[in-house]
């Protein structure tokens, strides 16, 4: 399967469409998911178009998981979180449904459920 740049987080990148923005810089933005796992749940978006992990290119990972891992420090202390949940779905089969590229940070606290 090949990228399709005509995708949400397209837009969302170019400011044709409205987000709530936490972080940006070269690489990637940051932006809260629209449908909250948990409360603090964000998206980590590189800017670099690829259809997911399978296709993306080496430097382009290698960059976007620093800033996942700043991200992510950042979301546990903002949240006041005991962990951090890392997903990320490659496919249809996989849980997929948006088609770039992107990384969930989902805040977990101890005796707490989440919606899965
Ligand atoms: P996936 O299911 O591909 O792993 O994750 C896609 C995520 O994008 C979902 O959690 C979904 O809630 C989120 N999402 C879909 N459309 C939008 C949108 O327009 N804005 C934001 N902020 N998140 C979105």
């Amino acid at each position: 399967m090949s990228y399709d740049p005509d995708n949400i987080f397209t837009k969302i990148i170019a400011g044709e469409i409205p987000s709530h923005k936490v972080y940006e810089d070269n690489v990637c933005i940051s932006i809260m998911d629209i449908m909250p796992e948990a409360p603090g749940h964000v998206l980590v978006v590189p800017k670099q178009g690829s259809r997911n992990l399978l296709d993306a290119d080496a430097d382009t990972l290698a960059d976007v998981i620093k800033r996942v891992q700043k991200i992510g420090n950042a979301v546990k202390k903002a949240m006041n979180a005991d962990g951090i949940l890392l997903r990320q779905a490659n496919e249809e089969a996989a849980g997929q449904t948006v088609y770039h590229l992107h990384f969930h940070l989902i805040p977990c606290h101890k005796n707490v459920s989440r919606r899965d």
